[in-house]
């Protein structure tokens, strides 16, 4: 006869007195570690849609589309595809916004009868280029931006102006009120062609 091993012995004693090490699922709700690395989720609130956990992602299961249409204002979609994901965590590791606009979740229950809805999204607020109407960043993104470089954001008018108007004290008719052919141009949220143009040439 072979006798079981002390280890074997004691793993089976501290079973009896603690219970088993599997769980119950199906029949009862599996609980993950704490540190179970499971989905990755978005927070719109912290995230601010610039894109670089795009970017980063080895196996593109981030991705964004700019919405610009009459059924609300400009938004940005970033979409998480939870079919493709392989739990790296890249994505919060290089999240610009302190790691927190998206986090590894401890969620793993992912089954999906249809693979078209495999994904998550969160919108975004986007700003258009006030001349041709081009997407420019995601308004949380200048916000960010002009608050990482302090006093540096009033030399670039689509900065200042994003966070005036955040604060609610921008003079709009000061930009619209002076016609100076493009050279008034300048004082508005612009992308880098308009800005250039605005600067470079002159109108006829
Ligand atoms: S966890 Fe990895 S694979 Fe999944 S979205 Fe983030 S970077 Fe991409
Ligand atoms: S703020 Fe973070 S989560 Fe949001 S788009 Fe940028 S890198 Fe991705």
């Amino acid at each position: 006869m072979k006798y079981p091993k002390i280890r074997e012995l004691a793993e089976a004693i501290k079973a009896v007195v603690h219970g088993p090490y599997t769980s119950r699922f199906p029949k009862e709700a599996h609980v993950p570690h704490p540190n179970f690395r499971g989905q990755p989720k978005f927070d719109e609130s912290k995230c601010v849609g610039c894109c670089g956990c795009e970017e980063i992602c080895p196996v593109e299961a981030i991705a964004h589309r700019d919405v610009v249409d009459d059924a609300g204002p400009p938004r940005r979609l970033m979409i998480h595809y939870t079919d493709t994901c392989i739990f790296c965590g890249e994505c919060e590791a290089a999240c610009i916004a302190d790691n927190e606009g998206i986090k590894l979740s401890t969620d793993w229950e992912l089954s999906f009868f249809d693979r078209k809805q495999s994904y998550e999204t969160i919108e975004k607020e986007l700003v258009l280029c006030e001349i041709c109407g081009d997407p420019i960043a995601c308004k949380d993104h200048l916000l960010w931006i002009s608050e990482r470089i302090g006093e540096l954001a009033y030399s670039n008018p689509t900065l200042y102006l994003a966070r005036l108007r955040a604060l609610g004290i921008a003079d709009e008719n000061i930009v619209s009120a002076l016609k100076d052919d493009w050279r008034s141009d300048r004082v508005k949220i612009l992308c880098a062609r308009c800005r250039r143009e605005t600067t470079l040439t002159t109108a006829d």
